[in-house]
């Protein structure tokens, strides 16, 4: 699905062809912007009368900061609450689960997953009560809608089956579920001794040439290593029509070389590359690739992205700290919180379906989020290294380069950050190379990289390494 292959006229067509979309008349994502505001802050309203009720966390936060949460009524007003670290929820993340008292039939605890990913150790729990859980399920049918799925698909499960609940895994279930498509989960993943239940790749990759699939949900890698399988033993995949790949980052490159070995009709398949984080219980999708990372529950989560110095709110389409404040939740609830991603985000209409409500849009390099610790920061701009190497890659007369980031002061942990392109020519001026690599890096990313010129084997020594390391992070 390209950005030309769409309009909001031929995905409004799309949600009338389907009873089970054309049902969904409160879907939050076709409202007028002001009428889905209104709902964001009725919603916001009774959040915080709940939390500040029965969350033991946020009992703690509004008397120690004597903050008067009755008069938060807009969403601009929640700047008004100081934000929550992942180190206070990883601490003690029972203190963050609502205990609503006398409880509603739905407030039952029905599920329990985790976060993952963090650099601090162990994953958290996140509990979801019942009616989370129905939230979520309408959250998940409407991102089907927003990726072109139907009742007709059949979608393979490629998230591992681990040992801790992970919504990759279990969201797939739901989202087939809520929309009426056959499903097959493949359980990949590794067995735990005693329990020979894990099927390898080849296993994978014949259910979804037997059930002819025609949705792969998984991480791009995986579903990359699948394609490339498949391709190498022949199987016929002309059945798949959408790739989701949730989680990690499929740039561009990616997308094309899996189109590419899919050979066939595969140039009609749509890579959606989703943003997915526990926090918010599913992806965020594409309507079209790069087309940006639609919010699919705009009634449930609110996101804000933040300056990382100040930490205030910052304007669309700068990319910042992305902050989530749960808005319609019962379980687990969050206000404010820092998930460690550092993205950009548009509100208002989305130009390509119409659709209200924000996205994540492309700023850094070829992907939506990336982790803040892995960003250069240069005279108070962010940048993914990644968008740097896109730059190098094809430079004429570029031998080898390196980059190295380190801090201006080493031993102040606040100093900006220096990048330093390391690089090795043959067949072309140095001065000529060095100013077509500080054009490109500086109009992609706005900083101005130091250039040092050194040997090839001072960057990659084949007799040393299989690889050559393109990226050091001495901070
Ligand atoms: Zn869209």
């Amino acid at each position: 699905m390209e950005k030309g292959d769409i309009s909001p006229q031929k995905v409004r067509d799309f949600v009338a062809d389907w009873p089970v979309y054309a049902r969904d008349k409160d879907n939050p994502l076709w409202m007028q912007a002001d009428e889905l505001k209104a709902m964001q802050e009725h919603n916001l309203r009774r959040q915080l009368d709940l939390v500040a009720a029965f969350s033991p966390y946020y009992r703690e936060v509004f008397r120690r900061e004597n903050l008067a949460i009755e008069g938060i009524h807009r969403l601009e007003d929640l700047v008004r609450i100081p934000v929550t670290s992942k180190e206070s929820y990883l601490t003690n993340p029972l203190a963050f689960l609502l205990v609503v008292d006398p409880p509603d039939p739905l407030d039952v605890t029905y599920e329990i997953t985790y976060t993952s990913g963090t650099t601090t150790g162990a994953p958290a729990p996140f509990f979801n009560a019942a009616y989370d859980m129905y939230n979520i399920s309408l959250q998940l049918r409407r991102m089907a809608e927003i990726s072109w799925m139907t009742p007709e698909d059949t979608v393979v499960n490629l998230f591992p089956y681990g040992s801790l609940p992970h919504i990759g895994f279990y969201r797939t279930i739901h989202f087939a579920s809520t929309v009426g498509m056959k499903l097959v989960n493949a359980l990949v993943g590794k067995d735990v001794p005693g329990f020979p239940l894990h099927r390898s790749l080849d296993e994978a990759l014949e259910l979804v040439r037997i059930h002819k699939a025609s949705v792969l949900a998984g991480t791009g890698h995986y579903e990359r290593r699948l394609i490339l399988r498949g391709e190498q033993t022949g199987a016929d995949l002309s059945s798949l029509r959408t790739l989701m790949a949730l989680g990690d980052t499929a740039p561009e490159g990616m997308r094309d070389e899996m189109r590419e070995h899919l050979g066939g009709s595969a140039a009609e398949v749509f890579v959606n590359n989703g943003y997915i984080l526990t926090e918010c219980q599913g992806p965020f999708v594409e309507c079209c690739e790069f087309g940006g990372n639609h919010n699919p529950a705009p009634d449930i989560y609110h996101i804000e992205i933040l300056d990382p110095d100040s930490l205030r709110p910052l304007p669309d389409g700068e990319v910042g700290l992305l902050a989530v404040t749960h808005i319609d939740r019962r379980g687990t609830v969050l206000l404010r919180y820092v998930v460690g991603d550092l993205a950009a985000r548009e509100s208002g209409t989305c130009p390509y379906c119409g659709r209200s409500g924000s996205r994540l849009v492309v700023r850094m390099g070829s992907t939506y989020a990336v982790r803040a610790e892995e960003v250069i920061r240069v005279d108070g701009k962010l940048v993914n290294p990644e968008a740097v190497r896109n730059q190098l890659a094809g430079v004429r007369g570029m031998v080898e380069y390196q980059l190295v980031v380190e801090k201006e002061e080493p031993d102040n942990r606040f100093s900006p950050d220096r990048l330093i392109i390391r690089m090795s020519v043959a067949g072309r001026m140095r001065q000529d190379l060095e100013e077509e690599v500080v054009a490109r890096v500086r109009e992609a990313t706005g900083i101005e990289p130091k250039v040092e010129f050194v040997q090839s084997p001072e960057i990659y020594d084949p007799t040393l390494a299989l690889k050559a390391t393109r990226f050091i992070d001495k901070r």
